[in-house]
């Protein structure tokens, strides 16, 4: 469910035509939808309202700092990744007392950095790891609280990207191993708090059965923890809810939470979220220009002013994005592929895919964008990174300025000539 529909021919985002804001900003641009958000923020709440939990929303899909801001304001919690996003949550106004920390690849001057800023929980996902938290912490006389992340060989039966919970993964300790490691902590790591258990098994997860798999090894560890006697208070669940990008049929949040809540029961914990694209994924669209279009002997093209180096997901996990004329002119579907302007021929937003006729110079929005759009977006080709807008009702805000050509440049400089050593 999302605010971008037509207005009679003109596609709009909440009430403001989709027109109006490029004429201000340009293409390319990503604009969401502030209603959107705040409407999934609030299903999520929901599903979960007779139980206490925690919505730490995954920075990690959609960091703009007028993102964050509007799931602060809700009075969610963060689920972050590095320091950049520590950062960007603070100044986004987060409660650190709502940040989990998760990665399997965080840095002593990263670890410093959340524990100096008192966030609730490190999500640890090795045994070194744990002990590099604990050394940390003894150094700087703190307690760090901790849940181990669990890999409960559980398939996602998503793209393997995105699929982390698998014992082939990189992610999490198994759960045998995990209690050992609570154990050890509790005997030997002394700045170890360990408060929570976590999981997180993948991402784009359209059945509740893997999250029930999950969630009862999970179930299995937090009681097996109980009998050491280590009662831990939260139970991170993770992220990995999928949404609707063509025609899968993800469960809705409050069916999400009518399995959780039943998996979970009498188990007394604080439940911890941390949906990322079921949050920001169809609150956001890209749009893009048609520069030409271009007739093969075996494909039209249309090739567009946003590429891979805007919206990376087609090219890297070959994903569906429906692709709608900004205004609707009644012409007939052809089919094209639309394609950007980087030089890579897997450089596509749609492959072979019928959209009405498009002419240079008209507009196409390329939908359920808000979540590793942008955030995903690089630099390739010296391109700069598009401009971001907020819509809320009848208003917009630039919330990222377009790069301009000297922020390609920052930081770079010419060899100076005559030194052998940089001093
Ligand atoms: C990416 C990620 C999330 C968010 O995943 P979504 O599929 O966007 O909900 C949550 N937790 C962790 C640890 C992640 O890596």
């Amino acid at each position: 469910m999302h605010y971008f529909a037509y207005k009679g021919k003109r596609f709009c985002a909440e009430s403001v035509p989709v027109e109006e804001i490029i004429a201000e900003t340009g293409t390319p641009v990503y604009i969401y939808s502030e209603k959107t958000l705040k409407r999934h923020y609030k299903a999520f709440d929901k599903a979960f309202a007779k139980t206490p939990k925690l919505i730490c929303y995954s920075v990690k899909a959609n960091s703009n700092i007028a993102v964050l801001r509007t799931f602060a304001s809700e009075g969610g919690g963060f689920d972050i990744v590095s320091a950049g996003e520590l950062y960007r949550a603070l100044k986004a106004g987060a409660d650190p007392s709502k940040i989990v920390y998760s990665g399997v690849g965080k840095r002593e001057d990263e670890i410093e950095y959340g524990l100096r800023s008192r966030i609730l929980m490190f999500n640890v996902e090795s045994p070194q790891e744990l002990r590099a938290i604990d050394s940390i912490a003894a150094r700087l006389r703190k307690k760090a609280g901790v849940a181990i992340r669990v890999n409960p060989n559980v398939d996602p039966k998503t793209h393997p990207y995105i699929s982390t919970g698998l014992k082939k993964n990189k992610f999490g300790i198994e759960a045998e191993e995990a209690l050992r490691e609570y154990v050890h902590a509790r005997a030997h790591l002394k700045n170890i708090d360990p408060i929570g258990v976590d999981c997180h098994i993948g991402s784009q997860i359209t059945e509740i059965s893997p999250f029930v798999d999950a969630l009862a090894k999970t179930r299995e560890l937090v009681l097996s923890l109980r009998g050491e006697g280590i009662a831990v208070k939260y139970l991170d669940m993770g992220g990995g809810l999928g949404i609707n990008y063509d025609k899968e049929e993800p469960p809705h949040p409050t069916r999400y939470g009518e399995a959780v809540l039943e998996g979970t029961k009498g188990l007394g914990v604080t439940l911890i979220f941390e949906p990322g694209r079921a949050m920001v994924g169809n609150a956001g669209i890209l749009v893009t220009r048609v520069l030409y279009t271009k007739k093969g002997s075996m494909k039209n093209f249309v090739i567009v002013d946003a590429g891979m180096n805007d919206l990376a997901r087609p090219s890297l996990y070959g994903s569906y994005h429906a692709v709608k004329p900004v205004r609707d002119k009644g012409r007939e579907e052809i089919s094209v592929d639309v394609a950007g302007p980087i030089c890579e021929s897997g450089d596509f937003l749609a492959k072979d895919r019928l959209i009405p006729a498009v002419e240079p110079g008209e507009f196409l929005a390329v939908m359920s964008a808000g979540a590793y759009g942008f955030s995903m977006s690089s630099n390739y080709n010296t391109r700069p990174r598009a401009a971001e807008v907020m819509v809320s009702g009848k208003e917009f805000h630039v919330i990222r300025q377009r790069e301009n050509l000297s922020d390609l440049l920052r930081g770079e400089q010419l060899v100076r000539q005559g030194r052998r050593k940089n001093r």
